[in-house]
């Protein structure tokens, strides 16, 4: 049977790859430190459980709008409105299974064959994987740990042709942790407008920033709002992976034509998961800062022992629960009588012969660096650092 065209180079995401992997070591009984996946390894809130299982017992259990329950929807509104003044109605907001599914209806809605997605580099990996989807093509801009890992409006203008529809801009980022600031929004926003350009504003790990203000890119001015996207969801602040709630805030024409795709593949999020999210926004937003406070505490430790070892240099990550080191002082040395030329084949040796999983920098479109997700505990970071002292001395 022959496969489309559109899914021959579809590999599976390499986050949750690496870390099924590592559950298999682990399985075996072997001692894996897993930083693959992205996931705080906190509990879930209890109002949020508490309302899940009230919304089973309640008979929640059949289909519901496809969009999303209005009570969520309006939610998600007042949500917006009280952290960031932001004015949204229920027609502006979209529910859908997890923000992951949120930007693959995005991309579905708006783009196609000879469009163009301006992607900076290094991106979390199904934003790729979702543009080819849409059958539109990736430009990719480059950035380093050397410029924060940010683009200017000077990387757009070179990299802006009559085909650009879509910039997607990831604040705090997976995988490089970096921030956006007012400033740098402003001008990156305002050069959009200008040529056109909508933007795909994926701000899901706004609470998780350390010593800055997250600024949503809506609030700039209301020609930015409605040139503007918001990709946000429960999964990250509220501890909630499992549940697959994401929501979108757009202009209401971009979310009547996702709302129609949806109807058409999922239906709606699990009814009786929304009732969870609704809870964790009416109640749960006091969860969040102890564990943001867990999460600095974590990288400044991490970020600290690993600029310690020699050949490994990091950038301090300003947001999200990532390490993205530069390992291209490791490579093509003789480590212990083998030498890798690739942060790929360093990967695979951290997982083969340390027990230590993590997702190269070739699976974000940046060799030569490889990402820690430390939402884990201090034990196990405190292990990774020793065996990777162990292993390169
Ligand atoms: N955007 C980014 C940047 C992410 O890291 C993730 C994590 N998977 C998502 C979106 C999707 O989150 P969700 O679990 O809600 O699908
Ligand atoms: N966002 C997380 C990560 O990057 C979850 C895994 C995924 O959805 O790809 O690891």
């Amino acid at each position: 049977m022959k496969l489309s065209t559109r899914v021959s180079e579809l590999g599976p995401s390499a986050t949750l790859l690496i870390s099924a992997r590592a559950k298999e070591l682990v399985a075996e009984g072997k001692d894996v430190l897993n930083f693959a996946v992205g996931e705080p390894d906190f509990p879930t809130p209890e109002p949020a459980i508490e309302a899940t299982v009230q919304a089973l017992h309640d008979g929640k259990t059949k289909y519901a709008a496809a969009s999303g329950i209005p009570e969520l929807k309006k939610e998600v509104a007042k949500y917006y409105k009280n952290r960031f003044n932001l004015d949204y109605e229920m027609a502006n907001v979209s529910i859908n299974v997890g923000a992951k599914h949120s930007l693959y209806n995005i991309f579905q809605a708006l783009v196609e064959k000879n469009d163009e997605v301006i992607l900076p580099a290094p991106y979390w990996v199904s934003y790729y994987a979702q543009i080819l989807l849409a059958e539109a093509t990736p430009v990719i801009i480059n950035t380093t740990d050397k410029s924060f890992f940010k683009i200017t409006t000077d990387d757009l203008k070179k990299h802006t042709t009559k085909n650009t529809k879509i910039l997607v801009l990831n604040s705090p980022s997976n995988p490089t942790g970096c921030v956006y600031n007012r400033d740098e929004l402003l001008s990156i926003a305002n050069f959009c407008l200008e040529n056109n350009i909508l933007i795909v504003y994926d701000e899901i790990y706004e609470h998780i920033i350390y010593g800055q203000e997250h600024v949503c890119i809506a609030t700039l001015s209301d020609d930015i709002k409605k040139n503007t996207i918001l990709v946000n969801g429960v999964a990250k602040s509220f501890s909630m992976t499992g549940f697959r709630i994401g929501y979108i805030l757009a202009e209401k024409n971009i979310i009547t034509a996702i709302n129609n795709i949806q109807s058409h593949s999922t239906s709606n999020p699990t009814t009786f998961a929304m009732d969870g999210a609704l809870a964790a926004l009416q109640q749960c937003l006091g969860f969040i800062d102890p564990m943001k406070l867990e999460f600095e505490k974590r990288m400044k430790y991490f970020f600290t022992e690993i600029n310690k070892i020699p050949n490994i240099t990091c950038f301090e990550p300003q947001g999200a629960f990532y390490l993205f080191p530069n390992m291209k002082g490791l490579l093509n040395k003789d480590i212990n009588g083998k030498k890798y030329s690739s942060t790929l084949e360093l990967a695979t040796a951290l997982l083969d012969d340390l027990h230590i999983a993590a997702v190269a920098g070739e699976e974000f479109g940046a060799p030569g660096y490889i990402r820690f997700s430390y939402a884990t505990s201090i034990e196990q970071i405190e292990k990774c650092i020793e065996r990777l002292k162990k292993w390169l001395s």
